[in-house]
């Protein structure tokens, strides 16, 4: 990696990403808050090893009245930073007025945003302001599972300029509390390695979990799958952040969950079995959504056996089955699957919804 300690507004480093053993570390705060903040974490940061410090300066917030940055001012606290660590700077871009910004501020590595790659207008302003510049984009994935659209933002970058684009994997947003405050849904990252073999993608854990305790095991994930960094937001007092609170760890924190990650050589073999783990990862993947979604209708299943009982209804109710197994089969026959596979697998789910819905019914008796 080409790091130079930059003086203050100068212009950017070119980043090596290749040349950096696996994990590449990006970790910052969230949100730039103050000057001292920033300093505060990136001293801490150095010691970890990292490698890029990220902060947002614009944060674009689902809510009109969250804390929408620092903007402009909070550039400035990181280049001081940089000055003071020799550690180059990142921030999030949503527009060509930011873009300008950080090129005249000299900030090393850009990246856009999950709500901003959704929009191949706004992408394709941000890619038209960098035209012929050569630092490093990283481009995050689209809040939703659309694959073509992260490939589309991240082609019109690469199109636009002269340095390396990098993809960063957050997750995919989904209605509803989850276990992930974005579904990780690896297949889909998995999916844009095959298709760009030779693309850099990053996870950012921090978005995927939305809370510390699932970092690991999903920066492990990451790893393991082969994927070249992590981007983890850390703050010198998380507890007091003023954007994503609930997920940040210390830098302290950061460091300890790095020294238990297992970094294993992702030595691929013959290009037949690379290409026959990839197809068991994508596999690994949808189980693991299949669940959460049998989860997700098992609890359905409670809420209904709780109305059925203050309405003083029976549980089964032939009607009801009769059409749900009906549909399904249908649908299923649209889908190519099986007839007898569907038909057992509607049984099995029928009889765990039952048993659920028994189970509400008498274990709340017993709590009155
Ligand atoms: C962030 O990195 O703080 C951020 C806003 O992320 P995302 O675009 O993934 O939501
Ligand atoms: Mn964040």
């Amino acid at each position: 990696m080409v790091v130079t300690n930059n003086p203050i507004g100068s212009p950017h480093n070119t980043m090596n990403i290749h040349g950096v053993q696996r994990p590449f570390l990006i970790s910052g705060p969230c949100s730039a808050e103050s000057q001292d903040q920033v300093l505060e974490t990136a001293v801490a940061l150095k010691e970890k090893g990292v490698h890029l410090l990220r902060a947002g300066i614009w944060k674009p917030r689902t809510r009109p009245d969250a804390f929408e940055g620092m903007g402009i001012e909070a550039l400035e606290w990181l280049v001081q930073a940089r000055a003071e660590t020799g550690i180059p700077v990142a921030t999030e871009v949503a527009n060509k007025e930011h873009v300008e910004a950080c090129l005249k501020a000299g900030i090393d590595v850009l990246w856009i945003g999950a709500r901003t790659t959704v929009s191949p207008f706004a992408v394709q302003e941000i890619a038209d302001a960098l035209k012929g510049t050569s630092l490093p984009i990283m481009v995050k994935n689209p809040m939703h599972a659309d694959l073509p659209l992260w490939m589309g933002a991240i082609e019109r970058v690469q199109k636009a300029t002269n340095g390396p684009v990098w993809a960063i994997h957050r997750g995919f947003s989904r209605y509803g509390q989850q276990e992930y405050r974005n579904a990780p849904m690896w297949e889909i990252a998995i999916a844009l390695q095959m298709a760009k073999p030779e693309l850099k993608i990053i996870c950012d854990p921090s978005h995927i979990a939305g809370r510390p305790d699932l970092l690991e095991p999903v920066a492990q994930k990451a790893m393991d799958l082969g994927m070249h960094g992590l981007m983890i937001e850390s703050h010198c007092r998380p507890s007091e952040a003023l954007s994503d609170a609930d997920q940040q760890i210390t830098p302290t924190e950061f460091g300890a969950l790095l020294q238990r990650l297992a970094i294993r050589d992702i030595h691929r073999g013959p290009q037949d079995s690379a290409s026959l783990d990839a197809l068991r990862l994508q596999m690994d993947s949808i189980d693991e959504q299949v669940i959460e979604l049998l989860q997700a209708r098992m609890t359905l299943a409670r809420e209904i056996g709780q109305y059925k009982k203050s309405h003083g209804m029976t549980i089964l109710q032939m009607s009801r089955w009769k059409e749900v197994f009906e549909t399904r089969g249908d649908w299923a026959k649209a889908a190519g699957l099986g007839p007898e596979f569907i038909a057992t697998y509607l049984e099995q789910v029928h009889k765990e919804s039952i048993r659920v819905q028994n189970e509400e019914m008498t274990q709340k008796n017993i709590d009155k």
